[in-house]
């Protein structure tokens, strides 16, 4: 069974450096990870041995469905989460690596790598996104599940090998839309509404369609193959009791890490560690 400890540790200090940036040691090479989602832009600075040093993000509307349909403000973005980051530590940053959804390699991976690179950082790597997240979990049996904003990204892990990568249009997005109907809001108060812990038990029944529509993706995905357990990361994981329902209709054990939504963002950024210390090997 997976064990979500030393996850869990690093989330905490990630976190924690949102608004408490470390320190950074003259001649200090630092790895980040630009995580270019549906509703937020994160992006996560580490030092060499993975431990977190910064951290900001942004609420964003440049990309859909896993797409980046507002390059310029998708740049814009990424540059001003830089410079910001920058400012505080007193260095520049050089090396990232960045993430995109399962399968969009071909349309996306590019524009995602040209984001990056617009605000002067060397794009080092690209990941899938539950593949990124994997390197902060660390599974070797098991589902790894993305659930973001506008999609569900799957990547069942044996032996600690990808076997299965797929990405659906179902998320946090699709849960804000139901929520908005539901209450006579705009979508964009119910997003709010439905992000304060405090509304999660009213939330929880009035989207649960929607999460065993989730379900069913992943069920579909893991079907092929002998899932033991699930692990679900993303922001719509952040929704207290979600883990519970989606336990309920695959029938294995689900589990879920604190701060769910900054998984991927630190993996994509332990990833750029392991890329950089990779070229230094080579
Ligand atoms: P995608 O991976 O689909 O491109 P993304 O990277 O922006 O999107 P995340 O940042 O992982 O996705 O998650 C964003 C979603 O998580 C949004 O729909 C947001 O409303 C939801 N979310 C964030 N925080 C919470 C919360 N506390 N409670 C419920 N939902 C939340």
């Amino acid at each position: 069974m997976v064990d979500l400890k030393a996850a869990n540790e690093r989330l905490e200090e990630l976190l924690d450096c949102v608004d408490h940036p470390k320190a950074v040691r003259e001649g200090q090479r630092l790895f980040c990870g630009l995580d270019l989602g549906t509703a937020f832009i994160v992006l996560v600075v580490l030092d060499e041995d993975g431990n977190p040093i910064d951290c900001k993000y942004e609420f964003a509307s440049v990309v859909k469905d896993g797409m980046v349909v507002d390059y310029v403000g998708a740049c814009d973005i990424a540059r001003r989460l830089k410079e910001q980051v920058e400012a505080e530590l007193g260095v520049e940053l050089e090396s990232c690596a960045v993430a995109i959804p399962p399968e969009t390699e071909s349309l996306d991976g590019g524009v995602v790598k040209n984001v990056c690179e617009s605000t002067g950082l060397e794009c080092v790597a690209v990941f899938d996104e539950p593949t990124a997240a994997n390197l902060l979990i660390g599974t070797r049996d098991g589902a790894v599940v993305d659930i973001g904003g506008g999609t569900t990204g799957i990547s069942v892990f044996e032996d600690g090998r990808v076997v299965e990568c797929v990405d659906e249009s179902t998320g946090g997005t699709h849960f804000s839309l139901v929520l908005a109907g539901a209450k006579r809001m705009s979508f964009d108060e119910a997003e709010v509404y439905k992000r304060d812990p405090a509304h999660h038990a009213e939330v929880l029944p009035i989207v649960a369609p929607t999460i065993d529509k989730v379900t069913s993706i992943i069920a579909r995905a893991c079907e092929p193959h002998d899932v033991g357990e699930v692990i679900l990361v993303g922001g719509t994981a952040e929704l207290t009791g979600i883990e519970g329902r989606v336990r309920k209709g695959l029938g294995v054990e689900v589990h879920k890490p604190n701060h769910p939504m900054f998984v991927t963002p630190m993996g994509i950024a332990l990833g750029c560690v392991e890329a950089a210390k990779g070229q230094a090997n080579a």
